[in-house]
């Protein structure tokens, strides 16, 4: 997905082209992730508690087809989500700031009441990236939800954002009332090619 989006206004338009929901993940696939632990979180109370949510593991496992599920779960029971991932958020701070726009644009990511943040680590953040996703971590602190997906361990939070103090007051904020949801399993995408895969990634 190239851009942020309104949950709500890209479902009733239908551009969220992949659309996916809790009925389409096979649990039975990754038996390391308990079910009932993810059907409570689609029970939303997470959102009215202003909560993080962390998807950790390995590219393919499933972290965005889940946070992308429960962005629907909200959307549906009427609460309001955007989506993006970090590089997008990321870069439509830093052009606000280029623009003299930073303060609204913050303002704006802060209404919805849930912010999915997507792929945490697989790009390198531009310079100063790093402080502009604090600056709306802090702004949201408290007073709105998110759910992250990374495919690396907070430790590694410090090369991810490019610099340690930022990083560990993410952290902080990131943490404090958080739920972190590891999926220790193999990659959804490469199913059916289990034999070409090493030994360890393998299901
Ligand atoms: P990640 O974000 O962890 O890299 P994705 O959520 O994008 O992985 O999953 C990769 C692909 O596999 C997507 O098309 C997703 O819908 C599908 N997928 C992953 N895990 C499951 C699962 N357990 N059941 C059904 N589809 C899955
Ligand atoms: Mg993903």
């Amino acid at each position: 997905m190239r851009e942020g989006r309104r949950v709500k206004a890209a479902l009733k338009m239908g551009r969220l082209v992949n659309i996916k929901t809790l009925a389409s993940f096979d649990f039975s696939f990754q038996p390391s992730l308990d079910r009932n632990r993810i059907l409570a979180l689609a029970q939303l109370d997470f959102i009215d508690r202003n909560e993080a949510i962390h998807f950790l593991g390995q590219p393919g496992c499933g972290k965005t087809h889940l946070g992308l599920a429960l962005a629907v779960e909200a959307v549906k029971a009427g609460r309001s989500v955007y989506f993006a991932t970090l590089a997008d958020l990321i870069g439509s701070l830093a052009k606000a700031e280029r623009e003299g726009t930073l303060r609204e644009r913050i303002r704006f990511l802060c209404r919805p009441q849930l912010l999915v943040v997507d792929e945490i680590g697989y790009l390198p953040v531009i310079p100063g990236g790093g402080n502009l996703f604090f600056q709306l971590v802090n702004a949201r602190y408290e007073r709105g939800a998110m759910i992250l997906t990374s495919n690396r361990g907070f430790g590694e939070w410090d090369q991810v954002f490019g610099d340690s103090v930022v990083a560990a007051a993410l952290l902080d904020r990131l943490f404090h009332h958080a739920v972190v949801v590891r999926i220790e399993g193999a990659s959804y995408r490469l199913r059916r090619h289990a034999e070409l895969l090493p030994d360890a990634a393998a299901p």
